[in-house]
């Protein structure tokens, strides 16, 4: 079987260093927001291009205490919008609802899977106050348009750019676009930890000082709390596996360039449509996501021909059970997206012979 992805295989190819970064924290006795975490941060912001980097628990919480922290600053309150992709991962949407701040779902633009702006500049109200730019699958969100739009109405701009590290538009990286980004390090990301990890990026110094606060029990000196906080730390045995991973993420990211320009070009069926094809930088291919009417026949010959596939994602945010509030809404480009996606293998260790079994295996189906 081809698996969809080789976690196993990535690390394993880091094994000494990691072992070394492992056995440097074990050996230093300091095991929570020491020199690893601190230079990590710096390393990561460096990498995106901001002047801050917060590390945090995983990304959800990054999402979550960004916002938080907007609200403390008194840039936010309690019911006001916020314009988030109605195609997201749950994740970006937990974060809004855990604020008491109010969800705005808006339809993506079919080709890209992301917010477009005429959409976005429609949803917009007097209440709207935030967009959460997410740059899903790996591709950016247009951000310089956006950006404008939020310019115009004096709106915030989070980037959830949980599945995007690396991605540019005209050489600026995702995290360095909004007045905010949330990052997840979870295992299977393009940057991933061995565990759980998120961090948030920002040029807003007193944005980034509330973040820290907020995470660290609402302390922004020992035995000080200035808010009711969370524990919400980067680990050191985590900053330290990451800053071996960030080392490699670029050349890991040319491998995914890779097997997606192998499937763009040598796919040939016309059941199946490829992803859209924007610049090269802007895409990462965290996840390669082609799209079928019949795409459960597709998958179950897919693994009959021994190549595993996921959907991302099965179930809309607004038809889950934890927003039961939205049971009767209807997005019908969202949840046609939803009724026919489907993820090939893809990651950095996929040889040429192993994405062209699955060019293969989908161009007979
Ligand atoms: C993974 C993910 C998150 C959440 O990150 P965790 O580290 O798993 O909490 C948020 N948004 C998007 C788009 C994601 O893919």
């Amino acid at each position: 079987m081809i698996p969809f992805l080789d976690l196993k295989s990535i690390n394993t190819q880091y094994r000494d260093e990691l072992v070394a970064a492992a056995t440097r924290v074990i050996e230093s006795g300091w095991y929570i927001q020491g020199n690893e975490v601190r230079a990590f941060e710096e390393e990561f912001a460096d990498y995106c291009g901001s002047q801050h980097c917060i590390g945090v628990a995983d990304g959800l919480d990054a999402l979550t205490l960004t916002l938080r922290a907007w609200k403390e600053m008194g840039k936010l309150k309690e019911g006001d919008e916020v314009i988030v992709p109605a195609n997201t991962y749950i994740a970006s949407i937990l974060a809004i609802t855990e604020n008491r701040l109010k969800p705005v779902l808006v339809e993506p633009d079919e080709a890209s899977f992301n917010l477009c702006p005429e959409k976005t500049a429609a949803a917009i109200t007097s209440n709207t106050k935030a967009i959460v730019a997410v740059h899903l699958y790996g591709q950016m969100a247009p951000m310089p348009a956006l950006m404008g739009l939020a310019e115009k109405h004096g709106l915030l701009v989070l980037e959830d750019a949980a599945q995007a590290h690396g991605a540019s538009i005209g050489g600026r990286k995702a995290g360095s676009w909004g007045h905010a980004a949330g990052f997840s390090f979870y295992p299977g990301k393009n940057l991933g930890a061995l565990g759980d990890a998120g961090a948030v990026t920002t040029d807003d110094e007193e944005l980034a000082k509330t973040i820290r606060a907020l995470g660290n029990y609402g302390s922004h000196k020992k035995y000080e709390n200035l808010y009711q906080g969370v524990n919400s730390r980067l680990d050191e045995i985590q900053a330290a596996m990451l800053r071996v991973k960030l080392r490699h993420l670029d050349k890991e990211i040319q491998n995914r360039r890779q097997v997606a320009e192998h499937y763009l070009a040598h796919i040939d069926n016309p059941s199946i449509q490829l992803p859209a094809i924007g610049a090269l930088e802007t895409h990462v291919w965290h996840l390669f996501v082609i799209r079928c009417q019949q795409r459960e026949a597709l998958q179950h010959h897919l693994a009959d021909q021994g190549v595993q596939t996921l959907i991302h994602y099965p179930i809309p945010p607004h038809h889950q059970k934890a927003y039961a509030c939205w049971q009767a809404e209807h997005y019908p480009i969202t949840e046609n997206i939803h009724q026919t996606v489907l993820s090939l293998p893809m990651g950095p260790c996929l040889t040429s012979e192993t994405s062209g079994q699955v060019t293969e295996a989908v161009t007979r189906f």
